[in-house]
């Protein structure tokens, strides 16, 4: 890379194989296609594009949709290219170079990846020796290090942690810096608290279309913030970014959640019997409030899945995240697994 600079040297491009055939459990994408109403109303809808105009660049009429969903106001939201975007543009918007940032570690790989680029550093915090994390050890390090930005995933990607409105309220409460909470897999846990943000100055929520709405293809995510917040990201964010079959797409799905909530209850029961067996297994399994298990276990039984085309997430050897699947789906992988013990 002959014309970067200097400072980006250690940048390698991001990569992911496109998996086309298998079981594909790598990407927390969900195993199944949005509500087949939802799809018929997106493929009419598409029908009267017109694609000779830009989008809408205020994506007025989603905005209008996510705000009627959470009876907020639209001006106290926003969208972007998935949460990616906004995250990124929240990083350039708030840090100058040596910035500090502060967050649970294992978490959300991008985080360090937006901090490196703006030249801030990251300070992590880890969890005990299972890798469970503790709300005053977070609290603790803010009160040490003064960042300007602390990132709060929940629940947390890759270990699945969920944390209570009272314990991310304590953490808001702590601190004047700003909160970056990340509510990417929070439709899969007991309670969406995703307004909360409306009642601080210092948080921003984030939330996808990647998860549980089943559409990480057209790549949107959205901000719930106070206005000033989201004006902050509006003066940042690149015009037209979010194409026009995307703010359509979305704002189909998102009117129609409530045709989501089976899918989403099918995807929390899955998971709560694939924790049990891999339990009843012997692995090293960590309690998960998202659509997907982080586990421990022998590299073997990643080689025998793969052998079967199965793929999960592979974080270095003996750490994995297995992203939950169909019935049939999870059946195979554990199939897969009883035959190596
Ligand atoms: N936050 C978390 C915690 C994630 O895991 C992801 C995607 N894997 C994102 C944000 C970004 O999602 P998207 O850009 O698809 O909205």
């Amino acid at each position: 890379m002959k014309y970067m600079k200097k400072s980006f040297s250690g940048m390698v491009p991001y990569h992911s194989e496109l998996i086309t055939d298998g079981i594909i459990l790598n990407a927390n994408e969900s195993p199944i296609l949005p509500p087949s109403k939802v799809l018929d109303e997106i493929k009419d809808k598409i029908t009267k594009i017109e694609f000779n105009r830009y989008p809408d660049m205020d994506e007025v009429e989603l905005d209008k949709a996510i705000a009627r969903r959470y009876n907020v106001k639209p001006e106290n939201v926003t969208v972007g290219v998935g949460s990616d975007e906004l995250l990124d543009v929240v990083f350039r918007a708030v840090l100058e170079p040596n910035d500090i940032v502060i967050g649970f570690t294992p978490s959300f790989s991008m985080y360090k990846v937006f901090a490196e680029l703006v030249g801030a550093k990251y300070i992590p915090v880890f969890g005990d020796e299972n890798n469970i994390f503790n709300v005053d050890d977070m609290i603790k390090t803010i009160k040490e290090y003064n960042p300007k930005l602390v990132l709060v995933c929940t629940p947390n990607n890759p270990t699945g942690q969920y944390f209570s409105e009272a314990e991310v309220r304590k953490i808001i409460e702590s601190t004047d810096a700003l909160i970056a909470l990340d509510l990417a897999y929070i439709d899969f846990a007991s309670k969406d608290y995703c307004t909360i943000s409306l009642e601080y100055d210092n948080v921003i929520t984030f939330k996808t279309f990647s998860k549980a709405m089943a559409l990480p293809s057209i790549r949107v995510g959205y901000a719930i913030s106070k206005k000033d917040n989201i004006d902050m990201i509006d003066a940042i964010k690149a015009p037209y970014s979010v194409t026009t079959i995307s703010q359509i797409i979305a704002k189909t799905a998102i009117e129609n959640f409530d045709l989501y909530k089976g899918q989403i209850k099918m995807i929390v029961n899955e998971r709560e019997k694939l924790y049990k067996e891999l339990k009843d297994l012997g692995f090293n399994v960590y309690k998960s409030e998202a659509n997907f298990i982080y586990v421990l276990f022998d590299d073997k039984y990643n080689e025998a899945l793969l052998k079967n085309k199965i793929y999960i997430r592979k974080f270095k050897s003996g750490v994995y995240r297995i992203t939950v699947g169909t019935q049939y789906e999870n059946e195979k992988l554990l199939e897969v697994l009883k035959n190596e013990r």
